[in-house]
């Protein structure tokens, strides 16, 4: 399985260390809905509203000054902190909110002192209900039964200091256990609803909620916020090959490891089947990116994955977010899996891989023969580039070009290819034919550039190539362009002796009156018309067309894409001189004229050997 990475044999169980204390661990202790905005709001409010009754109460005739003065200022106390945690308290680090317990404890332990016992102590004892359910919500349960035997310890106290016997006071301090206890396994009961019950993690609902909220907090504070999806790669082969027990703890020791790399405020949750995401607080893009690399190397090479990370823009909805993240993830994956695509940046996470290929020697050139149609000879070769990549295999051009176009990374491909093909063709010109030529295609990117024929002065010098040796091919669309330079350069390319032919002709958009004044000498018409050559007869008008208006613009003519014996002998008698295809040899990384395919059936043309021709 390659996702396992070459050294794994089939079958065999990938070796993913994570340290053994974090197995099986749950990730998160408390429930899943506790987050810092809710956490914030609750125990907020609890204080205002408990801060508010106590104050009232203390405003009662019966009691004494001495008494009330200190009440009103803890009541007064209570409401400001209520206040300040209500507004800011979603900043507030994790341990203040069990340090606000404690103070809250503390607060009502001091007004039952302060009351001095009789109704109005166990009245205020009625608040220790507040600091209940506030635990049992929001804390895990060891840590909220803590609080919860805190509270009750320090009621005892107080009941025994103001002379409460405990009968009296069972009734409100066994009602807040017991409501406690309820609202923990409500709020846990909810939080299952948002949590994946495999890995602990939240799942989908739970992290568009989480999601929400973190971007409220973006909005607010203006702090940005990034997003990363994580896609194991093959991962329904390895549960097919492994079965869906092995692909389960699969995912959970990718969700413990995950997990423990993470700092606090970002939050990872199970997204899909094999798909993670993870919340990147106050994260730039640029850093959301190298996150996502981080935590793809902390499985790898055991296991690959794909990520796609995007960044919330002014104005978005969780599920435009979530959708660029899922788009980078796509690229991620079309661009041959293991790699991190950044959203508005995929195209350019897609050349770097091209210029990495370049660099990493993974390019190769292929070389298909074109002949004469007269005499079957090899008049010379065209040069096509293939990818070797490691994983995907032979990629063809059209599935990198147009990319390598868009991006720029053409440049360094143009430039490579010219120098690659120039020397083979060096090579190759000593044993051929005095005509023989080498064709390399060339794309209009190349051609933009200012400083374009003095790189291709540069490549024949560098490799020995004539210049008579060598023609570049470029497409119509080259001239749709528009562009001041195009004209230009291909003059001074010419007038290196290098000739220029218009690739695919036929399927572009020239008008005839412009093709005279365009600076080339071959036109090779496109595959579509050599095919549509009828069975029988030989009706061909179009390609007569074609034919006639180069001999009139004293234009050579090659033909694509020939695969049978009759599209030859067609073109062949249409005048056509040149032509290239399957039927004469396929593009071939080590082309020797002794490696192009016999032909022949109908007598009309048949290549034994080159130039060995019979009629
Ligand atoms: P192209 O320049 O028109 O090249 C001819 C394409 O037709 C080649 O596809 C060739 O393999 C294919 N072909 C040749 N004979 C036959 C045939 O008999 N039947 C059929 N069905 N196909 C035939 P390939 O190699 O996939 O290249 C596709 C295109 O990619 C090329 O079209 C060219 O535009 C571009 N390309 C290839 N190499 C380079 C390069 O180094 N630089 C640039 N800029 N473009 C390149
Ligand atoms: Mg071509
Ligand atoms: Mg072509």
């Amino acid at each position: 399985l390659p996702a396992l990475g070459s050294g794994s044999k089939p079958g065999a169980r990938p070796r993913l260390r994570i340290p053994a204390g974090l197995r099986n661990r749950p990730i998160s202790r408390s429930p899943a809905i506790a987050t810092r905005g809710v956490l914030a709001s609750t125990t907020g409010l609890l204080y205002v509203v408990g801060g508010f009754l106590a104050l009232t109460t203390a405003m009662l005739p019966s009691l004494g000054p001495a008494t009330v003065a200190p009440m009103r200022w803890l009541a007064a106390m209570a409401i400001l902190i209520g206040l300040v945690t209500l507004v800011r308290g979603d900043r507030f680090p994790g341990w203040s909110y069990h340090a606000l317990v404690g103070l809250g404890t503390a607060i009502i332990t001091a007004l039952v002192l302060l009351a001095g016992g009789g109704t109005l102590s166990v009245s205020y004892a009625a608040l220790y209900l507040f600091v209940a359910i506030d635990c049992f919500f929001f804390f895990g349960w060891q840590l909220a039964s803590l609080h919860l035997l805190s509270f009750e310890l320090a009621g005892a106290v107080a009941f025994i200091q103001v002379d409460i016997p405990l009968s009296q006071v069972l009734i409100p301090q066994g009602c807040a256990v017991v409501v406690a206890v309820l609202v923990g396994l409500l709020a846990r009961a909810a939080a299952a609803g948002e949590q994946d019950p495999l890995t602990s993690l939240a799942n989908r609902r739970g992290f568009e909620r989480l999601l929400v909220d973190a971007m409220a907090v973006a909005e607010r504070e203006r702090t940005g916020l990034s997003i990363v999806l994580l896609d194991l790669d093959h991962f329904k082969r390895f549960n097919e090959t492994n079965g869906h027990g092995e692909g389960d703890r699969l995912l959970s020791r990718c969700a413990a490891a995950w997990s423990r790399s993470l700092r606090s405020g970002q939050i990872l949750a199970r997204f899909g089947s094999d798909e993670f995401a993870l919340i990147l607080p106050s994260c730039p893009i640029e850093r959301a990116g190298r996150i996502a690399d981080n935590l793809r190397a902390l499985i790898s090479p055991e296991l690959r994955c794909s990520a796609g990370v995007a960044d919330w823009l002014d104005g978005d909805s969780a599920s435009m977010l979530i959708g660029r993240a899922d788009f980078a993830v796509y690229e991620a994956k079309s661009n041959g899996r293991d790699q991190t695509a950044v959203y508005g940046r995929p195209e350019r996470a897609g050349a770097d891989e091209i210029e990495r290929a370049i660099r990493a020697g993974e390019l190769e050139m292929y070389y298909q023969p074109i002949v004469a149609l007269a005499t079957g000879k090899e008049v010379g070769v065209e040069a096509l580039v293939r990818w070797q990549h490691p994983e995907r295999g032979l990629v063809m051009p059209a599935d990198f070009i147009p990319q390598a176009e868009r991006t720029g990374a053409i440049l360094p491909l143009g430039a490579w290819a010219l120098e690659t093909a120039c020397r083979y063709g060096a090579g190759r010109i000593r044993r051929s034919e005095p005509d023989w030529r080498i064709a390399i295609n060339v794309s209009g990117r190349e051609l933009r550039q200012p400083g374009y024929p003095a790189q291709v002065a540069a490549a024949l010098a560098i490799t020995g190539l004539p210049a008579s040796a060598l023609t570049l091919e470029v497409t119509e669309s080259t001239f749709d362009a528009d562009e001041p330079h195009v004209g230009p350069s291909l003059e001074e390319i010419r007038a290196l002796g290098v000739r220029v032919a218009l690739d695919d002709f036929g399927t572009g958009y020239s008008s005839l009156s412009r093709l005279d004044r365009l600076p080339v000498d071959v036109i090779k018409i496109d595959r579509s018309f050599v095919q549509a050559i009828p069975e029988q007869g030989a009706d061909v008008p179009i390609l007569q067309a074609i034919v006639a208006l180069a001999d009139a613009l004293d234009l050579l003519v090659v033909a694509e894409g020939i695969e049978t014996t009759r599209q030859a002998h067609v073109l062949r008698r249409l005048g056509c001189a040149n032509a290239q295809g399957y039927l004469f040899g396929r593009p071939s990384p080590r082309l020797s004229p002794a490696t192009l395919t016999p032909i022949g059936s109908d007598g009309l043309l048949v290549i034994r050997a080159p130039g060995d021709i019979r009629r």
